[in-house]
């Protein structure tokens, strides 16, 4: 199915528009108007719930989250970044482990379960994701899948 990572992702984002009661808003950039890739639409719509909704809980009010989508030659990366309460180093490596929850977030609702499925998917999707992170100064996701060769 070629869906377009943009339009979608518009669409995703309208879906959190109530975190506007908390002054967080997701600010959307792209290079692209249209970004057409051939991915399933289920599994696409369940990564992003998964990952802006992580961004939303593990970020104080009045904070903005920021969500861009890059086009190269073959590939769309996208990149959520946020000014949460971050990752510290030595548990970076543990995040996509099922169950996983990171110490700074144990007062924070949450099964650990969200980001092992969202890289399943993603890989699935033939992507790969990447996280960068300190603590205290935010997390930002990346994202990335080949462009849909067109026959
Ligand atoms: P759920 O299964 O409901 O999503 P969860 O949010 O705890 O629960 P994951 O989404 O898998 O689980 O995330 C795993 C852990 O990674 C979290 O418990 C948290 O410690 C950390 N984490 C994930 N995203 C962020 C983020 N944006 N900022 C800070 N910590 C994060
Ligand atoms: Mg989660």
């Amino acid at each position: 199915e070629l869906l377009d990572v943009v339009a979608f992702s518009k669409v995703i984002i309208e879906e959190f528009s109530e975190i506007k009661k908390i002054g967080q808003y997701i600010v959307l950039n792209t290079s692209k108007n249209v970004a057409l890739l051939q991915l399933d639409r289920k599994l696409v719509r369940h990564i992003l719930m998964n990952v802006l909704s992580n961004a939303i809980k593990y970020s104080a009010e009045n904070t903005t989250i920021y969500f861009n989508i890059k086009e190269s030659a073959h590939w769309v990366t996208l990149i959520i970044k946020d000014e949460g309460i971050g990752i510290a180093k030595e548990e970076q490596n543990r995040l996509f482990e099922r169950f996983f929850r990171a110490k700074n977030a144990q007062n924070i609702q949450g099964t650990g379960l969200g980001l092992h499925i969202v890289k399943q998917y993603v890989e699935l999707l033939d992507g790969t994701i990447e996280l960068r992170s300190e603590i205290n100064n935010g997390t930002t996701l990346f994202i990335k899948w080949p462009k849909a060769v067109v026959l």
